[in-house]
């Protein structure tokens, strides 16, 4: 149940570590990106300067993006203002209604589509819901509410379950390559 509704396909520290050539490994031409605390902390209203730099070098890839958010849609609006990218504010995550509208929009299919973002339960779920791979990063800067360090709890058993995976693979890989 966990595997298949929760498990991310991959995780990393933060979205610098998503490099363009290891999205186009994937076939990916469209990600479907979180903002809050994936790209930005909450009480950061734009894109900083890096966050442009790694967007700058996914459309240099060709790979398109989308702002999928839950958060308010002023917040949503001024973020993209610069961009204008496909962007949906309360998005009602884990629906997918607003990620599968950014896909027609870019018209790219499932093959062709990553979900990034930092929190399990929304993110990761809608990914597992469209069939497209979960690209989990670590949140930049939590809130400090008792709601948000709930969800977090229910996360660890999720991610130890990711890393003790990852663990077994490792082990596999360098016993195939001993034989
Ligand atoms: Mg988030």
């Amino acid at each position: 149940m966990i595997n298949r509704f929760f498990m991310p396909d991959y995780c990393f520290d933060d979205i610098y570590a998503i490099t363009p050539e290891f999205l186009v490994s994937l076939g990916v031409k469209l990600v479907l990106l979180d903002i809050d605390n994936t790209l930005v902390p909450y009480e950061e209203p734009l894109p900083t300067a890096p966050v442009l730099k790694w967007l700058a070098g996914l459309d240099e890839k060709g790979i398109a993006a989308a702002f999928i958010s839950n958060n308010e849609r002023e917040r949503v609006e001024t973020f993209n203002r610069g961009l204008q990218y496909y962007a949906s504010w309360k998005s009602k995550k884990p629906s997918v209604r607003y990620y599968r509208k950014a896909m027609e929009k870019n018209g790219v299919g499932r093959e062709g589509t990553a979900v990034i973002g930092d929190q399990i339960f929304t993110d990761v779920w809608s990914a597992k819901r469209l069939g497209v791979p979960a690209l989990l990063v670590k949140p930049i800067r939590d809130k400090k509410t008792l709601l948000f360090r709930f969800k977090r709890a229910l996360e660890k058993p999720i991610l130890r379950r990711f890393r003790r995976r990852e663990e077994k693979e490792t082990a596999r890989r360098k016993e195939g390559k001993k034989l």
